[in-house]
């Protein structure tokens, strides 16, 4: 008899994997990898650990937090308050920068006020920006535009602003009051810290406790389990090893591409155009394991300048217990264009860059580890809005279910693809 399969066991997968449990259905979830847990999954080396880039927790959901006591996770995650910086021309200052311009050079800081004020004083920003540039030079001015949110962006999703939409940042980027910014400017801060400022972390080890979590209630998880075709007509995914499997409704957490393209049946010509309009970048996570205190107490930092090759680089040690005693851990992010080769030697370039800044001697590096994350983040052109729903509305009418951050193709977090677990359940659970 057929049953609910899940392919991919990231948080995604296992939490939809574990809820059917609850109600007593046995869903197979499918895992490539060796272990579970995708993206939130935790590497170990000589005493190090390295999860795939920062994994902090956001929960803004009182069912998500409930969901945590009840796996024995809550009480092992510990509150950090944000410190986190961006660095413009060699000089920090404390996120969001937005209303925290103070610590910056005399000119930029001029730059970005001068630019909000003009902005604010042209009224309410549109609710329909025909681009991501747009939304910004509404929202926060020219000057912010060009010494961070253009640079940023443009380095993060490798396309310019100009076509970038702002379909993914509304929650991501809210818009201060004038008096926020003003205050930021001149140091005034009055306690405001912004938005997101707290955030949990495991008290000991990586981000993986929670998939792991999650991953132990799973009654079948099957790791080293990669799945190469999916049949819509017959109904079964069969395995690298030939294996098949028959499904009465299968839940898609992999990547949206990757579900399309496993398809054994030729989809339709709309279905296969919307498929080949989705971009996406990879981000490379050079993780070092450093001797010696950490060189800042920040957890992390946003660099914008287009000469380095990286966006952000983490201290994770600073709020985890994932280094021996007397070392520290240092995550590089360098996006790149999807399936991206030659990763040492982007390693090496990322390492040597962050050198010049001063905040790495290299000479002191123990253990060096370089994780792909392909795809990363999701690229919001203009063609992301009409392909989606033709691709997950294909699936769907066949009975595949596509949830997570890649399976649903958007733009979340780890609380976002717990909530996407549980709706998944239900759509796998309902008679198909
Ligand atoms: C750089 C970066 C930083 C992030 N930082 C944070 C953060 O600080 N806080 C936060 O809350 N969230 C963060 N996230 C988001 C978080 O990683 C995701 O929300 C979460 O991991 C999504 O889980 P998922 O199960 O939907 O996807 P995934 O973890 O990708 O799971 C999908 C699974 O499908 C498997 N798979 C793929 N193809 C196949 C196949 N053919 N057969 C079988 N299995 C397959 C993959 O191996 C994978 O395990 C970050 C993401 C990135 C990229």
């Amino acid at each position: 008899m057929s049953r609910p399969v899940i392919v991919g066991g990231g948080l995604t997968g296992l939490v939809a994997a574990e809820r059917l449990a609850v109600h007593g259905i046995t869903a197979p979830v499918l895992e490539r990898e060796a272990g579970p847990g995708g993206v939130c999954r935790s590497v170990e080396a000589d005493g190090f650990t390295f999860d795939l880039t920062g994994h902090l927790l956001h929960t803004r959901h009182d069912p998500v937090r409930d969901y945590l006591r009840t796996l024995g996770v809550w009480d092992r995650l510990r509150e950090h308050g944000r410190r986190a910086a961006v660095v413009i021309g060699g000089r920090f200052t404390p996120y969001p920068v937005q209303i925290n311009t103070h610590a910056l050079a005399p000119e930029v800081r001029r730059d970005c006020l001068l630019g909000f004020v003009r902005a604010w004083a042209a009224g309410e920003p549109s609710q329909e920006p025909g681009s991501f540039a747009e939304w910004v030079l509404e929202r926060f001015g020219e000057g912010l535009a060009r010494h961070f949110f253009f640079p940023y962006n443009a380095k993060l999703f490798r396309i310019a602003p100009e076509e970038l939409t702002a379909d993914w940042v509304g929650r991501y980027v809210p818009r201060p009051s004038l008096e926020e910014v003003v205050d930021g400017a001149l140091g005034l801060h009055r306690g405001r810290t912004g938005y997101n400022a707290t955030f949990r972390y495991p008290a000991r080890g990586g981000i993986r406790m929670l998939p792991d979590a999650v991953a132990a209630r799973v009654p079948e998880l099957r790791t080293g389990a990669g799945v190469r075709r999916i049949s819509l007509r017959e109904r079964w995914v069969e395995l690298e090893d030939g294996t098949r499997l028959p499904w009465s409704r299968l839940g898609a957490t992999c990547p949206l591409p990757v579900a399309l393209d496993l398809l054994a049946d030729r989809p339709p010509a709309e279905v296969a155009a919307a498929r080949w309009a989705l971009r996406w970048v990879s981000v490379l996570c050079v993780a070092l394991g450093v001797e010696g205190e950490a060189p800042r107490p920040e957890h992390w930092l946003y660099f914008p300048d287009p000469e380095l090759p990286f966006y952000r680089v983490g201290f994770p040690s600073n709020h985890g217990d994932v280094a021996p005693a007397g070392c520290h851990t240092v995550s590089i992010e360098v996006a790149l264009d999807p399936d991206p080769g030659g990763l040492e030697t982007v390693a090496d370039r990322a390492v040597a860059a962050l050198a010049r800044t001063g905040l790495l001697d290299p000479s002191r590096i123990v253990v060096r580890r370089t994780l792909l994350v392909d795809p990363a983040y999701v690229v919001f052109d203009r063609a992301w809005r009409d392909a989606v729903p033709v691709l997950r509305g294909f699936l769907e009418r066949h009975g595949v279910f596509t949830a997570g951050r890649w399976g649903a193709w958007n733009y979340s977090a780890m609380e976002d693809a717990i909530l996407d677990g549980f709706r998944l359940a239900e759509r796998l659970a309902e008679a198909g």
